[in-house]
This record gives C-alpha cells, structure tokens and sequence, in this order.
C-alpha cells in the first residue's frame, strides 16, 4: 500500500464534545458529512456518528444515497438544489431535499420532505429576498410535501465580530417569522457555533462541518478541537546524493551537502498540491525530514544529511500532531477544507475501531 490515512475516531467524540459544550440544551446537531466528510471517508463517519447526532448533512443527492446504501438510517439534509429527473430518488430513499428555488416545489414527489433555504446575504443557494411572498403561498398551497425546516447561511461567520452576521440573522429572523414555528430552524456553521455564542443564532439546530474534523474556519486557533487523521506512508526507495545533485523534475533543488534522499510514493495525484514542494517536513524516526524538488504526480523526495532513515521506513506526511491539514493550509494560503477534501479517494482510509 503506497499511503494510508488513518482517522481516529475518539478525536471525533472528543471534536463533537467540544461543539456540543457551545450548544445551548435541546439544540440538535446536524452533522455536515459532504464531500465524503470532508475526505474523511462518509460511511464509516456516518456510521461512527449516527447515534450521537441528530441528522446528517450533506452537498448532494448522491452522497445521501451512498449513505442510505451504506445503512445510514437517521434523516439526511441535501443541500443542493434537486434535478426533476432526481425528484423520484428523495421520496424513495427518505431524503430531505432543499428547496432554494421556487420552482422546486413544481418537481418534488408528493409525499417528499423538504426544507427551505433562504439567502439572507451569502447569495449562493437559497430563496431571494424578493420572493419570499411566493415561496411563502407556494408552501402553503403544496400541502402534499411535507416541509421540515427552514435554513439560512453565512457568509462570513469564519470572522470573529463581522458585521454581516447580525445582519443575517435580523433577516433570517424576519423571515421565519411567517412561517410556523414548529419548522426545524437552523443557520450555524462551524464559524457560528465557536465565533457567535453570544448572539442567538443556534435556533433549532447547528450544521457544524469543519469543526468535526479538528479544524475552526477563519485564522483563530483553539484548545479543544484536534485534527483527527494522521496520513502514513514510507520510503519507497533511498539514494545517496553528493553535493550539488539536482533532485526531481526540472532539477530545481540541488543537494546543499552530501547526504540521502528518500522517495515516497504519494503525489499530487494524492492530493500533495505540487505549489507546496519543497515547503514542508515529514515525520520518520522521530525526526523532522526536510521535503525537496518537485512534487510529482506519484511521488515526491526528502532529504537528509544524515542517515536518518532507509529503504521501508515510515513516512508520517501528517501525524496527528505539529504536521496537520492546518500548517499545510498556512503554507499554501489556503484553508483546511481544501486540504483534507483534495485526499484522494484511492487512498485507503483505516479507522481507530471497527465501524
Ligand atoms: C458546508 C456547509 C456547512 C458547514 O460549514 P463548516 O464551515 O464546515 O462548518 C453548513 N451549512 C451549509 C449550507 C454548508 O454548505
């Protein structure tokens, strides 16, 4: 096996632990498991989680059906806006559509559930202000669906103290309003949840998502969330290099002294964007191994003066500890979410127990 990545599943308690310590009482939890939870594998997380959170949440109606397939049976959120030749597949495998269009309401099957998202500022998804009339008639007038819940999003809640979000919340707060009280409301992401607690924006129900996996949105840094994967690999094959020998495509770095490079099978097909080549450690032995020359497709070099490692060695790329998706984030002037979603999936994925 060329890497492995290996998600410890008693760091995911410990994550949820900690977003549930933010919650007032009787506030749910919705899971936010899209992109194969975030690269951590959808199924075997769902599986972990299903009796400690109240729903799932996920990008698209695939995903849910990989998760009703998988025996996932709590009720399941899709975000995405439904494709009329898709509208048989929410009735069919109890999935929870979003209607963030109007014309929805034309294609779901009787008998569906469904909940609304409005657009309160994020202008991605979700019902416009301007046709909150209409949606609201078109609820009122479809009596054969059956709506749930009602949702809005945040754009910038991964900023401490951003104007935006009281100004969201006043609408949403408008908004829902008008509609029966007993609709699941729901608006916090991870940002809302650890940067907001002090505003009244948990309503109903929370959708955390990064958070989960050990990561905050935005800059700030917390005690009590731990990244929950650690990605191991090993030294394919070793070489001794003399002193101004070029390593990798383009013989961009030379070899400053004598010393040993390592190759380890993993590249940017994996999900190591090669803009990060040349900037960041691994962990073998114990010891911090400097990566050099260009990451290609399936494989990137490390250097060492010393004979710190051989043929077969373990590369830990991310250890679960100081090497993380977070420092990688940094070094590439990017967020966490994009890391951990680039693992590709044909890296196999071990868990801490049997799930
Ligand atoms: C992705 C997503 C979330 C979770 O966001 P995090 O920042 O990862 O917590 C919540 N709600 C919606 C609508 C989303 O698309």
């Amino acid at each position: 096996m060329r890497s492995e990545i290996y998600v410890d599943l008693s760091k995911l308690d410990g994550n949820l632990k900690a977003i549930k310590s933010r919650l007032r009482s009787s506030v749910k939890v919705m899971a936010v498991i899209k992109d194969n939870a975030y690269g951590h594998g959808a199924v075997p997380v769902a599986k972990h989680l299903s009796s400690q959170v109240d729903w799932f949440c996920v990008a698209t109606l695939l995903e849910a059906i990989e998760l009703r397939e998988g025996g996932i049976e709590i009720p399941i959120l899709v975000f995405e806006v439904p494709e009329k030749q898709d509208a048989e597949k929410y009735l069919e495998y109890s999935i929870t559509a979003t209607v963030s269009d109007i014309s929805t309401f034309e294609i779901l099957k009787a008998g569906t559930e469904y909940q609304l998202n409005f657009d309160t500022g994020m202008r991605r998804l979700g019902i416009p202000s301007e046709e909150i009339e209409s949606a609201l008639s078109l609820y009122k007038e479809h009596k054969e669906l059956n709506c749930t819940g009602i949702y809005t999003h945040f754009s910038s809640a991964d900023e401490p103290e951003n104007e935006s979000v009281p100004m969201q919340l006043a609408k949403f707060k408008s908004i829902v309003g008008r509609f029966p009280d007993n609709l699941l409301k729901h608006t916090a992401n991870t940002g809302a949840i650890f940067y907001y607690q002090d505003m009244d924006l948990q309503f109903d129900a929370v959708r955390p998502g990064v958070c989960l996996y050990g990561y905050l949105a935005g800059e700030s840094e917390t005690s009590d969330l731990t990244p929950i994967i650690e990605w191991k690999s090993y030294v394919m094959q070793t070489r001794a290099v003399k002193k101004g020998e070029p390593v990798g495509y383009g013989e961009t770095w030379k070899a400053p002294i004598d010393g040993i490079v390592g190759t380890v099978p993993i590249g940017y097909s994996d999900g190591v964007q090669r803009l990060i080549g040349g900037k960041f450690m691994v962990e073998i032995n114990g010891e911090f191994i400097q990566q050099v020359g260009r990451i290609s497709m399936d494989y990137f070099g490390v250097f060492s003066p010393d004979p710190l490692f051989k043929k077969g060695d373990e590369v830990k790329v991310f250890n679960g500890k100081e090497l993380n998706p977070k420092e990688w984030a940094k070094l590439l002037d990017t967020i966490p979410y994009e890391i951990t979603t680039s693992l590709h999936d044909r890296i196999k994925r071990r868990y801490s127990k049997i799930v």
